[in-house]
């Protein structure tokens, strides 16, 4: 017996609606905020990654599936959309098409973790992104179709914002950082050690306990940010209150990737352990230039559908079912089961679900296997409905029989 790979899961047939319901609430949403579907490959050369996640971020230091192909080009299995969407965009010359241009899209993504309660090595993301808006109201809407998905979907998220600045405003910062942490870098993990040489900014993404508790008496990078980072943040600001939409901010949100500038958020449900945060997105302005095409604002986010999904089951969110089978037709012998057979095709051209048995099953074992589908009816059919031409329809809900015709079968059940 071969067991599934550490860290990854399968949807069974039982809870697939699940996930159907989520992408389609999520595409549905998209589309009232003007977005269309992208999809990239689930591999790109690793060097879009390096380059596009960043070379300081976990992703890119030790959570990446890379692998030479056998062409010995190094390949890695997206972690993440952005960096794809962000090649796309530029490659296919969107970036020189109608702006802004937004786009989302529904993908697998691949990090090497330590699998735990929402945290997979194959995991799944609803992203979008917009191209070309620098403005913050361009941010507010980003954050807003997020807010709208969430509640849609009957979550109860916390919204955290906060700006990391551009890199006038981050280089001041960063020296502060060091400054703070120079006192405290033998209480650091290891991990924050190199982060302090490389990327002090990181350190506050650390979730490490001692790192977490040093990191809450850190400078605010609040405290630093230029004159048009903080009209940015202070515009985003009445953005949201004209969408409405409540939120904190938390100087200590940075976010793990390095392409984002100015806004960063993150939305937190306190259902779901250490694990809580559904979504996170922000501007990324850097992000284009740095994949080779011309400067470009960016603003987007990512949710996990696990954790979404995770956070609904905790909170007893309904999800509505699909339709069971509308008619098992239950045939007695070789005859009347290839009449059985006849009419289901014609129920199903119809549009209605229909189901036969195709095990040589007695009555009463057809009957038993109806009922384990939920069919709502059951209509058994033997000699005397063979030469009749019409059989008893079962409700199994109500008990009660009716006679129908054959050749009303379609008209009965389509009501
Ligand atoms: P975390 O801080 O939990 O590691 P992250 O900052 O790495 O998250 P992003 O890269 O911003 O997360 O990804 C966006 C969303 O994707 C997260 O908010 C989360 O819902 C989901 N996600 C990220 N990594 C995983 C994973 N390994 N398993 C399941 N979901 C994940
Ligand atoms: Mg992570």
């Amino acid at each position: 017996m071969i067991n599934i790979p550490k860290g990854t899961k399968d949807v069974l047939p039982s809870d697939s609606y699940k996930w159907q319901y989520v992408e389609k609430v999520a595409r549905d949403l998209a589309g009232l905020f003007n977005a269309k579907e992208i999809r990239t490959p689930t591999f790109e050369h690793t060097e879009l990654f390096a380059r596009g996640v960043g070379d300081t971020t976990d992703i890119v230091t030790k959570e990446m599936y890379t692998f030479l192909d056998k062409g010995n080009r190094s390949i890695t299995l997206k972690p993440e959309g952005t960096a794809g969407t962000g090649r796309a965009f530029i490659e296919n010359g969107l970036i020189s098409g109608a702006l802004p241009a937004k786009m989302f899209y529904i993908t697998p993504a691949f990090r090497y973790e330590r699998p735990q309660a929402g945290r997979l090595r194959e995991f799944h993301q609803f992203g979008l992104e917009t191209f070309g808006a620098s403005g913050a109201d361009a941010d507010a809407e980003t954050i807003m179709l997020a807010d709208s998905l969430l509640k849609k979907l009957g979550l109860k998220v916390k919204l955290y914002i906060n700006s990391i600045g551009c890199p006038t405003c981050r280089a001041k910062y960063n020296q502060a950082l060091k400054d703070f942490f120079g006192s405290h870098l033998e209480e650091l993990c290891f991990d924050c050690k190199a982060r302090y040489e490389k990327n002090p900014l990181r350190l506050l993404d650390c979730k490490e306990e001692t790192c977490k508790n040093i990191n809450a008496d850190a400078p605010s990078i609040l405290d630093y940010l230029c004159d048009d980072c903080s009209a940015h943040f202070e515009t985003l600001k009445e953005y949201l209150a004209l969408a409405g939409i409540a939120y904190e901010i938390n100087p200590r949100i940075v976010r793990g990737l390095d392409y984002y500038t100015r806004t960063v958020f993150e939305f937190v449900s306190d259902n779901i352990g250490a694990q809580g945060t559904v979504c996170g997105g922000g501007r990324y302005d850097g992000l284009i230039k740095q994949l080779g095409g011309n400067d470009c604002p960016a603003v987007g986010f990512a949710v996990g559908i696990e954790r979404l999904l995770m956070v609904m089951e905790a909170t007893g969110v309904e999800i509505p079912k699909p339709a069971p089978v509308k008619v098992y037709l239950a045939g007695m012998n070789e005859e009347s089961r290839k009449q059985a057979f006849a009419i289901a095709c014609k129920l199903r051209e119809n549009g209605v679900l229909a189901e036969t048995d195709h095990m040589n099953r007695s009555i009463k074992a057809q009957f038993k296997y109806a009922d384990k589908l939920g069919a709502e009816y059951v209509a058994v059919i033997g000699e005397s409905e063979l030469l009749e031409n019409a059989f008893n329809v079962k409700n199994m809900q109500t008990g009660e029989s009716e006679k129908v015709a054959f050749a009303q079968a379609v008209e009965y059940f389509s009501k």
